[in-house]
């Protein structure tokens, strides 16, 4: 653990995260969906002194869904690779900054090229379009780009970089896009915190696991092209089902 003493929570390097501590009360284009970023920074920040790995995956959260309330509220958007999946990138690579890294600037330029390679892997194999893909595109390549990412950062050899993308997106195919009156906010917001906690879990797995592999990132990002081809046009950004049909949220939250 690095950094502990120099925690940067708020400062201008990371605008959303910033602004989005400051706001509370609802989101603006949704009805009634509350920020909740305020809430969560006031009931970690206690912890900072005495923060440890686990409270530090809490701000790894917190990053993630600042960087989303922002977006969702007609601030910064982030497109990272997609607007949708805009928390997750930014989420890990403070993480990164902030309790990890030794030499942030180094770090930096690690963690985004190694992102952007996987990527372009995912873009030219398979799709990073919710619209042609689900939320396996979105969210998914997100969190695999970002365990690479970290991967990378952690001095991972080049074939366990690899396979943290592997385990990234492994675990998010035949996720589907089901935004709520769509808009993206439920379940994207919290979805993109979820991602940042898995991608840095894959890239831990992938370095406790050297050497027993039993898929390749080429095969996973084919699973994922052929997942997508056979994906009902329902769950593409369609909004015509599963969450999108079930949840009612002005008649699920309290009065405000
Ligand atoms: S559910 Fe759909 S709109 Fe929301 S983050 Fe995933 S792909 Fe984007």
């Amino acid at each position: 653990m690095k950094r502990q003493d120099q925690h940067q929570h708020g400062d201008n390097k990371f605008e959303s995260v910033a602004a989005a501590n400051r706001k509370k009360g609802l989101l603006a284009a949704l009805k009634g969906v509350p920020r909740v970023v305020g809430s969560l920074d006031h009931a970690i920040a206690p912890m900072a002194p005495r923060r440890t790995v686990i409270p530090s995956m809490d701000f790894l959260s917190c990053y993630a869904i600042a960087v989303n309330e922002v977006n969702a509220s007609g601030g910064r958007i982030v497109t990272s690779p997609t607007n949708g999946a805009s928390g997750v990138i930014p989420a890990v690579l403070k993480y990164i900054i902030e309790f990890v890294s030794d030499a942030p600037v180094r770090s930096v330029e690690t963690f985004l090229l190694t992102a952007a390679a996987v990527g372009m892997l995912f873009k030219r194999g398979s799709t990073i379009s919710a619209a042609e893909g689900g939320c396996q595109a979105e969210v998914g390549v997100a969190c695999s780009m970002a365990a690479a990412g970290f991967a990378a950062c952690m001095g991972a050899s080049p074939e366990t970089v690899l396979q943290a993308a592997e385990i990234g997106i492994e675990h998010n195919l035949g996720l589907t896009c089901d935004p709520i009156d769509g808009l993206v906010q439920v379940p994207c917001i919290e979805r993109n915190s979820l991602g940042a906690v898995k991608a840095v879990t894959a890239a831990q797995l992938s370095m406790a696991i050297t050497g027993v592999y039993s898929v390749t990132l080429d095969e996973a990002i084919e699973a994922m092209r052929l997942t997508a081809a056979d994906m009902s046009v329902k769950y593409k950004e369609t909004s015509l089902s599963g969450l999108a049909t079930t949840v009612k949220i002005p008649l699920s939250l309290p009065a405000c």
